[in-house]
């Protein structure tokens, strides 16, 4: 269960203040889906990891210190606020906001594609399914810039390569898909789970699935074998 408490947030950009909620605990008994979602039982906890201000779209951590940048402060007034107006700004919307902002602020492309994820993933779980395709090619662009320039680290080639693959396949587009799944069955990079990641893309190439694990109740899986699980908590515990 992902337990939440109340936050007072002060917008860095504007300087409104508003309330939320954190994450005060969570867990990893959730799905994991095959683009690599993993779900916690009960709220999902990336719905409450980063702020939105109401009055001007500003989005970012809690733990954010200021003073803003004033070049920022200028990018979201003429990028992100006009779209309160026009837009809802759903769960997805917010890290679309969060990806475009930390590009301003100069993240690179790995940190921005894993931005765009987070929105690719609330999108899929709110059926948001209009916004979807977009961000999935976010995520694909991203992370193959970030592929293209080598500054992926090596513990998380296989699975920016994995995802580009994925991310395609989600959207229908097969050909790039085979593709990257292809890449990843051809890499030869020496990885702890580097068996995991070959049998992955040859599944979702030959006999694709939407699960990695099921949904299931938290009662079915507290019955259940833990060998396997514990070896996608291994793979999937860090804050990927
Ligand atoms: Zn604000």
């Amino acid at each position: 269960m992902t337990t939440l408490a109340p936050i007072e947030i002060e917008c860095l950009c504007c300087g409104n203040q508003f309330e939320s909620r954190k994450v005060v605990s969570t867990d990893s008994l959730g799905p994991v889906t095959t683009d690599l979602f993993e779900m916690a039982a009960g709220q999902q906890p990336i719905r409450y990891l980063i702020f939105t201000c109401p009055e001007c779209g500003y989005t970012g951590v809690s733990t954010e210190e200021g003073p803003l940048d004033s070049q920022i402060k200028k990018f979201v007034e003429e990028t992100i606020s006009p779209r309160l107006k026009e837009e809802e700004i759903t769960s997805g919307r917010t890290w679309e906001f969060m990806a475009i902002i930390s590009e301003a602020k100069g993240l690179d492309d790995f940190a921005i594609g894993s931005l765009y994820l987070r929105a690719v993933w609330l999108s899929w779980l709110d059926g948001n399914a209009e916004d979807e395709p977009g961000y999935r090619r976010k995520v694909t662009d991203y992370f193959e810039k970030a592929l293209n320039k080598d500054i992926v680290l090596e513990d998380r080639v296989y699975w920016t390569m994995y995802l580009v693959g994925e991310m395609y396949r989600r959207i229908g587009d097969e050909i790039n898909a085979h593709k990257w799944f292809d890449k990843v069955t051809e890499m030869e990079l020496t990885h702890p789970n580097r068996d995991f990641w070959l049998d992955l893309a040859r599944q979702q190439k030959m006999e694709p699935k939407e699960y990695i694990r099921e949904p299931v109740s938290v009662e079915d899986l507290k019955k259940e074998k833990r060998s396997l699980l514990k070896k996608i908590f291994r793979m999937f515990g860090s804050n990927a």
